[in-house]
């Protein structure tokens, strides 16, 4: 059976281009970056082209570009290092629907006795940005947004907060992983600080990402040792991850209008017929400032696992916003947040495309949810029969 797979933001298959970039890399190219001969240093001069292919894709110079681990390290390290480059401030705001790369880490130092502030959402998933100005002081070290929300696509304005922040002397970070690759930035026009990136999200393999920091931002090193990453991130580099993720934010920066254009056009053909289709369904956030791959929404009276598990039966793979990841299924922070009622929350499922989905894929998903969800609503006892 074909596998049908509409769950990008989980994580992405690997390029082709990018994993032949990688191979070299593994029996051939195995030398230390940091070794004096030859033929480590080939993989140092590798290393320097990863960086300006990313600092390409983001608009800013590669020496503002950490190779880390991934999102959840940059995340990490962005807040972490921050605080302890600050330590005099105890301060820190949030929203309450960030990853929990994030909102962990926050509540975490809160417990440490720092101050956390998390703004809230609407109904939409939008921002309430309006307790932002008046919460910053001159407590705050740290502002930590994310671009865009892992589970209902929706876009933050990133730009004007950054300003907003700056204009107000703190630190500015975003999580930025489910927006590189799937909407055009450029750093050197923004006042965003720190950024964080997964390859993962874009076509790259898993467990290497990148902490941007603008040059002057002061950010404690986060893993000592070697003097990798001019001493800020140690430890020998995880070289094909990073020569794949080059690679991959080649590609992206090449087509990223077309690309996501064509997906925009994908995802609405699917949510539209899926809304049509199906009664009592509703789109979870922000139609207009949402990623162009990314459609949530909730079909009432049913439970989103027991989509997925017939979803599945098809080949056809998605995700459910109930937090079945942890063992609990109680449903999404996020949906949660936007004041999501508890019976369409439940039966809420994220479908996230990418370049490789087609319309034919697309097509065979529109002829059979609408059959998997009446029978589901034909077994529920919440439906007035
Ligand atoms: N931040 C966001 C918004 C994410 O969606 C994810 C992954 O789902 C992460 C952070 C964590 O990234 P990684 O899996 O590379 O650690």
């Amino acid at each position: 059976m074909k596998t049908i797979y509409f769950d990008n933001n989980a994580t992405t298959k690997v390029a082709e281009e990018v994993a032949e970039e990688m191979k070299p890399f593994f029996c051939e190219l195995y030398g230390n970056p940091s070794s004096m001969h030859t033929f480590g240093g080939q993989i140092a001069a590798k290393i320097r082209k990863s960086r300006k292919q990313v600092a390409n894709l983001l608009g800013c110079d590669p020496a503002e570009i950490i190779f880390t681990s991934g999102g959840t390290e940059s995340d990490n390290a962005a807040i972490n290092g921050t605080l302890a480059a600050a330590p005099d401030k105890r301060k820190i705001i949030t929203s309450r629907v960030e990853h929990p790369a994030v909102l962990s880490v926050c509540r975490e130092l809160e417990s440490c006795g720092y101050t956390v502030i998390e703004l809230g959402v609407d109904k939409q998933g939008r921002l309430v940005r309006d307790k932002l100005e008046e919460q910053i002081d001159d407590d705050t070290t740290l502002v930590t947004i994310m671009y865009a929300n892992n589970e209902t696509g929706v876009v933050f304005p990133i730009e004007q907060i950054a300003e907003l922040v700056k204009s107000k002397g703190s630190v500015f970070h975003t999580d930025a992983v489910q927006a590189v690759g799937k909407i055009p930035l450029n750093l050197a026009k923004s006042n965003i600080d720190l950024l964080s990136l997964s390859g993962h999200k874009l076509h790259a393999p898993k467990g290497v990402g990148v902490l941007y920091v603008r040059k002057g931002t002061r950010l404690s090193p986060f893993m000592l040792g070697g003097h990798q990453e001019k001493g800020r991130r140690a430890g020998t580099e995880n070289v094909p991850g990073i020569v794949g993720l080059g690679k991959a934010c080649e590609l992206a920066a090449k087509n990223i209008k077309e690309e996501n254009e064509r997906v925009r056009k994908l995802r609405n053909k699917l949510e539209n017929a899926i809304l049509k289709n199906c009664p009592d369904s509703m789109l979870n956030g922000d139609k207009d400032n949402r990623l162009p791959n990314t459609s949530n929404i909730s079909f009432e009276y049913i439970e989103g696992e027991s989509i997925l598990l017939m979803l599945d039966k098809y080949g056809i793979c998605a995700s459910s916003g109930s937090a079945c990841a942890s063992g609990s299924l109680e449903p999404s922070h996020v949906l949660r947040a936007m004041g999501v009622p508890f019976t369409a929350a439940h039966g809420s499922i994220r479908f996230s495309l990418s370049r490789y989905n087609t319309e034919q894929e697309v097509d065979y998903t529109i002829e059979k949810l609408p059959p998997i969800i009446n029978r589901l609503r034909e077994l529920s006892p919440f439906v007035a029969k």
